[in-house]
C-alpha cells in the first residue's frame, strides 16, 4: 500500500513537472499588453512556466516544438488585474468583523478575486501577522487564488481612523512620534509590501493623524526600503503627504477640485494616484440603482441574502436618512472631475477598489464595476485599463507582472469581446491565466469561440 501511494506521488509530481516544461502558444487574439499601445491584431503569446516567453503577430513568432496551442482566435487577451487597494479578511458572513481575519476566510477571498480575473492584490493595510505566513507560503506555491501584497497592519490614529472593528493586532495606533517609529520598526521585520497611513477626520468626526505622526512614520519606512501610501480625503492633507514623500495617496481628493500646486508636487515627486470610487459610490449605490443590485454577475461575489437586503427597505430607508449620504455624493462627483484632472495633467493613476473592506465593496465584481466608474469619469478604456495593469504594478513594485512582455508573469485575461471599445468586456471572462496556469472564471462567457 505505501508502495503504491510512494509510486502515485512520484507519478504526480513527474506529471506536474512535465506539465510546467511544455511551452504554451496562445494564438490569433487581440493582444492588449497594458502598456497603452494600441492592441496587436492576430497575436502570439508564448509561454513557458510562470513566464511570458515571446509576444508578436502570428507567423512571425517562433514557436517552440511540442508546444500546446491554444487557439485564440476571435477573443481578446489583456492582462490580469492589479488592484493596489484592496483587503482580506475584514469581512466574514456579510458583516465586518474583528474575528474575520482568519485562514479559512482568506483563502477563499483569494480564490474569488482571481476567478474574477484580478490576479493580484494589495492588501492595504488591517492585516494580522498571520498575513505574511499566508503571502509567503502563498509564493512557494502553496496557495492558490489571487497573488498576495501586504501593507502589514498600517498606521492609524487612537480612537479614531480607520473606524472599522477589527482585532488590536490588525493596526497599530500610535500617540506619539517616538511610538510610530517603533510600529514602523516592528512592521519592517515583516517585510511589508508597503505601508499605509490613514489621514482623514473621516467626514469631521474624529481627530485626524498629526503631520509630525506621519512624517516620522514615512521617514522610518523609507529608511527600511518601504513604500508608503495614505488614505486621504482632503486637498491640504495630500499636499502635506506628498510634500513628506508618501508614495501613493490611496483613494481620491474629495474636498474641494485639485490645483496646479498638487500636480506639480506629484509630478515632482512621482507620486501614484488610486481613485477608489468604490468607496463613495457603494455607500448607496445598491440602495438606489435597481441596475447594479441586479447585476446578474453580482450574486456570484456576495450571497443573496445580502443582495436582497440592499433591496429591501430598511436598507433604503438608512441609505436615504444618513446624513453623510450627500456629502458621500459630493464627495464622489468631486472625485471623478479630479481623476480626469490628474489624468491629463500627466499624474500617475493606478487602480484600487477598497474591496473587501466594508461587505458593500465586494471582492471581483468590484473591480470591473471600478473600470466602469473611471472611465464615466472620463478616462479612455484604454487609459483605465492601463491604470488597471501597467500603472498598479508600478504602484506597488510589483515589476514582474501588468504588461504582456517577454520575462513577465503570465497573468492575463481571455476576453469573448473587447474592452478598448467597451469597459464593460472585461466582465466577459473565457479563462484567466495566473502564473502561467489556467483558471475557469467564476462566470464563463466562453459562448464558443466565433468562426475564424
Ligand atoms: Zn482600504
Amino acid at each position: 500500500m505505501k508502495m503504491f501511494l510512494l509510486a502515485m506521488l512520484c507519478a504526480t509530481a513527474g506529471a506536474a513537472s512535465a506539465d510546467a516544461d511544455q511551452a504554451v502558444v496562445l494564438e490569433g487574439a487581440r493582444l492588449i499588453d497594458g502598456t497603452g499601445k494600441a492592441p496587436r491584431e492576430n497575436s502570439v503569446i508564448v509561454l513557458q512556466g510562470d513566464r511570458i516567453t515571446a509576444v508578436g503577430t502570428a507567423g512571425k513568432v517562433k514557436v517552440p516544438k511540442g508546444a500546446r496551442v491554444v487557439d485564440v482566435h476571435g477573443r481578446t487577451i489583456m492582462p490580469g488585474l492589479i488592484n493596489a487597494h484592496g483587503h482580506v479578511g475584514l469581512v466574514a458572513d456579510g458583516k465586518n468583523k474583528a474575528d474575520a481575519y482568519t485562514r479559512e476566510n482568506i483563502l477563499p477571498q483569494l480564490v474569488q478575486y482571481e476567478q474574477f480575473g484580478v490576479t493580484s492584490i494589495m492588501a492595504l493595510g488591517l492585516n494580522r501577522d498571520l498575513g505574511y505566513e499566508i503571502r509567503d507560503e502563498q509564493r512557494k506555491g502553496g496557495i492558490p487564488g489571487a497573488s498576495l501584497f501586504l501593507a502589514g497592519r498600517g498606521i492609524g490614529v487612537p480612537d479614531a481612523a480607520p473606524p472599522v472593528p477589527v482585532a488590536p493586532d490588525q493596526v497599530y495606533r500610535p500617540q506619539t512620534v517616538d511610538e510610530a517609529v517603533a510600529d514602523v520598526r516592528e512592521v519592517a521585520a515583516h517585510h511589508p509590501d508597503m505601508l499605509k497611513l490613514w489621514v482623514d477626520d473621516i467626514y469631521g468626526k474624529f481627530p485626524k493623524m498629526k503631520p509630525e505622526v506621519f512624517k516620522a512614520a514615512i521617514d522610518e519606512a523609507h529608511k527600511n526600503k518601504i513604500r508608503v501610501a495614505a488614505h486621504v480625503f482632503y486637498l491640504a492633507d495630500a499636499k502635506a503627504l506628498v510634500s513628506a514623500g508618501i508614495d501613493a495617496l490611496a483613494h481620491s481628493i474629495r474636498d474641494q477640485p485639485v490645483d496646479a500646486e498638487l500636480v506639480k508636487a506629484m509630478k515632482a515627486k512621482g507620486t501614484y494616484y488610486v481613485p477608489t470610487f468604490t468607496v463613495d459610490e457603494s455607500a448607496f449605490v445598491f440602495a438606489e440603482d435597481p441596475a447594479v443590485a441586479r447585476d446578474p454577475m453580482l450574486p456570484q461575489a456576495v450571497s443573496g441574502d445580502l443582495i436582497q437586503q440592499w433591496q429591501g427597505a430598511e436598507y433604503k430607508n438608512k441609505v436615504a436618512n444618513d446624513a453623510n449620504t450627500p456629502k458621500i455624493k459630493a464627495a464622489l462627483a468631486t472625485g471623478m472631475k479630479n481623476l480626469k484632472t490628474l489624468q491629463d495633467a500627466g499624474v500617475h493613476i493606478a487602480f484600487g477598489t477598497d474591496s473587501g473592506a466594508l461587505p458593500e465593496r465586494i471582492p471581483g465584481w468590484g473591480e470591473h464595476h471600478e473600470l466602469e466608474l473611471l472611465v464615466r469619469a472620463g478616462l479612455s478604456p484604454m487609459d483605465a485599463i492601463v491604470t488597471a495593469t501597467q500603472n498598479s504594478a508600478a504602484a506597488i513594485k510589483a515589476t514582474d507582472r501588468g504588461t504582456l512582455e517577454p520575462g513577465k508573469r503570465a497573468d492575463f485575461l481571455v476576453l469573448a469581446a473587447d474592452p478598448t471599445t467597451d469597459i464593460r468586456n472585461t466582465r466577459q471572462l473565457v479563462t484567466v491565466w495566473h502564473n502561467g496556469r489556467e483558471i475557469a472564471p467564476i462566470i464563463s462567457a466562453a459562448a464558443p469561440a466565433p468562426a475564424k
